[in-house]
Order: structure tokens, then sequence, then C-alpha cells
């Protein structure tokens, strides 16, 4: 096989393992919207945003949610993937058994510590993360836990600029399309 035929070979058989992986999980939206949409939405971004054609990077921002949000383990990814693909499959992904704020709290502190391919896939992921969130939000979210989350995605992507500059300008322009239009959301319910 050629590099090229296995390379894209790995894009695809991340698609398929995280198809099945998500297939019964969806968006926290009211579209019912399938999860895998969301990171293939990421991958799409990282090539036609950032030009990253990397299949290692590209395979793992497909798979960047499969070990925080399904069965799936380090061990199984490194098996069917590789370590190089764990590796950032693991930088991409929150530790479970700590209680959420903690989370929240790591990924603002660790964010600049992380290799240039997983901050990459971590911008693409808040772009598209702070874009559902202004397009098609989580049912029952309030407009300040909107706000709060925007502010957030903020400062985790303030310790991952540097990595990709077309992915940050599209992070920055997406954060104000979406702070406008929840303020414009905020002023109608006061209205
Ligand atoms: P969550 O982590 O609960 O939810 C956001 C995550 O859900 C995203 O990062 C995304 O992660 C995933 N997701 C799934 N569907 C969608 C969708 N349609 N749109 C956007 N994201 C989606 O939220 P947070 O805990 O981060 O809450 C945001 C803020 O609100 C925090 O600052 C927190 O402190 C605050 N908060 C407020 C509460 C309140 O009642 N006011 C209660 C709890 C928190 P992925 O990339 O993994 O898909
Ligand atoms: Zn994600």
């Amino acid at each position: 096989m050629t590099n090229e035929l296995s390379e894209l070979g790995v894009i695809f058989d991340a698609l398929s393992y995280a198809s099945k992986m998500h297939a019964t999980q969806r968006r926290k939206d009211n579209k019912d919207t399938p999860y895998i949409n969301h990171p293939i939405d990421v991958a799409r971004m990282l090539v036609t945003i950032g030009g990253i054609t990397d299949s290692n990077t590209l395979a793992a921002a497909i798979l960047h949610d499969t070990v925080e949000d399904t069965e799936a383990t380090a061990e199984s990814i490194e098996e069917l993937f590789g370590a190089a693909i764990r590796d950032l499959v693991l930088e991409c992904s929150d530790d479970k058994s700590l209680p959420k704020e903690e989370r929240k709290r790591l990924q603002v502190v660790n964010a600049s510590h992380k290799s240039q391919a997983a901050k990459c896939i971590k911008l693409a992921d808040k772009i598209s993360n702070v874009r559902d969130i202004s397009d098609s939000p989580p049912a029952f979210w309030t407009v300040q836990r909107m706000q709060e989350y925007l502010v957030w995605a903020g400062k985790v992507v303030d310790g991952l600029r540097g990595a990709n500059q077309p992915l940050e300008e599209l992070f920055d322009r997406t954060l104000e399309t979406a702070s406008m239009s929840i303020s414009a959301r905020a002023q109608s319910i006061d209205e």
C-alpha cells in the first residue's frame, strides 16, 4: 500500500470506529443531531480552515470524544490506531473521574502545555461547540449558562494561541457572532 493510501485508510478507519462508538448518542440540542456530526465538523475545519493534512491529527480529531464520552478506552485506541493517535486523543480528553469544575479549570491551565496537533484539535473543538451553542443550543440552558460557556471557551483558547492562526481567527469571529446572538436572545427575553 502507498503511504497516501494508508494515511487515507487511517482517517476512514477512524470515521468508521467513531461512528459506531457514538452511534446511540445525540448532541445536547433539541434537533436530535447525531453526535458524530461534531467530530466530523472538527476534522473538516482542521482541513478546510487550518490547512492540516496530517493523517494522525485528522484521525485523532475524529476520535477526540470517544474516550471521554463512549466505551472506548486508551487501550482500544492504541490497539486499533497506534500510540501516536492514542496520545493525541488523550491530550484532548478530560479525566471524567474528576469533578466537573476541576475538569473545566484544568482545561484552562493545561491548554498551553499541549502539543501543537492537540492545540489545533482543541481549537476546532471549541469553534464547533461555540457555534453550536449559538445556532443549536443545549436544550434547557439559560442565556447565563451559554454566556459562561463562551467566557470559559475563550480562556481555554487563550492557552492554545500560536498553534494555527486561521483557526484562532475563526474562533475569534465565531465567539463574537455567538456573543452578539446570545445577547440579542437575552434582550428579546427581557422585552
Ligand atoms: P457542559 O460541559 O455540560 O456542556 C458543554 C459540552 O457539551 C460542550 O463542551 C460539548 O462538548 C458538548 N455539547 C453537546 N451538545 C452540544 C451543543 N448542542 N452545543 C454545545 N456543546 C454541546 O457545559 P459546561 O459545564 O461547560 O457549562 C458551561 C458553563 O456553565 C460553565 O462555565 C459552568 O460553570 C456553567 N454552569 C452553569 C450552570 C447553571 O445552571 N447556570 C450549571 C452548570 C454549569 P464536546 O466537545 O465534548 O462535545
Ligand atoms: Zn468535542
